[in-house]
């Protein structure tokens, strides 16, 4: 409501395409999501991402790090294809082949994370970047270079980060931050926080309408990237993938929150709850 830009849309429901397998469809087609996350010390954001990315329609996840988080992977989304990969040169080259990757949640920062981070952007697919990966990229601009299409999703002081802009600025002015980092960095930008918007050079920004505090919990972040990976990996072009996840992730949240149709108050949510609740706001676009 106190939006007076008329290059700003809600994205409404009848907004929100997502593909749909038909009786040609087989898993490559529908889409094959490439996960790129975790590391020793962070493993729970691995496995949030990929769960959601295995609820949200893709053909098949596969799932690339160092042997711990590949460990816990495998255990709870026997769904996934896995490849322990160490950061060498053709990491990524042997995962096989993918139509996104999603490259960033619990990565670490340090010499490995970059190399990762730069093979997925090297590649001619759409890439998101989250998390770890954002660090990395604040310093390695020069990735964002490339033909395919990139998504971002930084909260503010991931996004502080990535143009030099304070975080307290952006927060208090996300839409225009969020507009001009779309710009200057190539990239379609999803500014996550108490309202989440999506932008794209050229674009009405979209405002996401189904947001709800109880997000605001530990690895709800790593469950969106997952999400929109699958969405991209479906074909969904860049603003839809991101304006699509973002709706679903905060329906799944108030949906896992508000319990079955018998229940009624608001409960506390986890991120894993998110990705459980993920096919009931899918089952509501119908
Ligand atoms: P991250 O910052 O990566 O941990 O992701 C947190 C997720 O929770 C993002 O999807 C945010 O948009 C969402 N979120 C955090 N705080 C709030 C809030 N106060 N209201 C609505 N959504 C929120
Ligand atoms: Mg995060």
């Amino acid at each position: 409501a106190d939006l007076p830009d008329p290059d700003v849309v809600a994205a409404r429901p009848s907004d929100v395409l997502v593909p749909e397998p038909g009786a040609e469809s087989d898993k490559y087609r529908r889409g094959v999501v490439g996960i790129v996350a975790g590391s020793d010390q962070y493993t729970g954001a691995a496995v949030l991402s990929t769960g959601a990315a295995v609820h949200a329609g893709a053909g098949m996840v596969r799932f690339a790090s160092v042997e711990h988080p590949v460990e816990l992977v495998r255990r709870r989304w026997p769904e996934a294809v896995t490849t322990v990969i160490e950061p060498e040169p053709k990491a990524l080259a042997g995962v096989g082949r993918v139509q996104a990757w999603v490259v960033g949640p619990g990565l670490g920062t340090g010499e490995a994370a970059e190399e990762l981070v730069t093979q997925a952007l090297a590649t001619d697919v759409p890439v998101l970047v989250d998390a770890d990966g954002l660090t990395v990229l604040a310093r390695r601009r020069d990735l964002l270079a490339r033909d395919a299409p990139t998504v971002l999703t930084p909260h503010a002081g991931e996004l502080s980060r990535l143009i030099g802009v304070d975080r307290d600025v952006i927060e208090a002015r996300r839409l225009e931050h969020a507009r001009r980092a779309a710009a200057e960095l190539g990239a379609t930008v999803l500014l996550k926080g108490s309202t989440t918007l999506v932008a794209e050079q050229d674009r009405p920004v979209r405002v996401n309408p189904t947001g709800t505090p109880r997000l605001a919990t530990a690895g709800t972040g790593d469950v969106l990237s997952g999400l929109v990976g699958a969405l991209l990996a479906g074909g969904m072009a860049a603003l839809d993938a991101a304006a699509a996840g973002a709706y679903l992730h905060g329906l799944a949240a108030r949906i896992a929150a508000a319990g079955g149709p018998e229940e009624y108050g608001q409960a506390p949510i986890s991120a894993f709850d998110v990705v459980t609740a993920l096919p009931r706001a899918f089952r509501t676009l119908d």
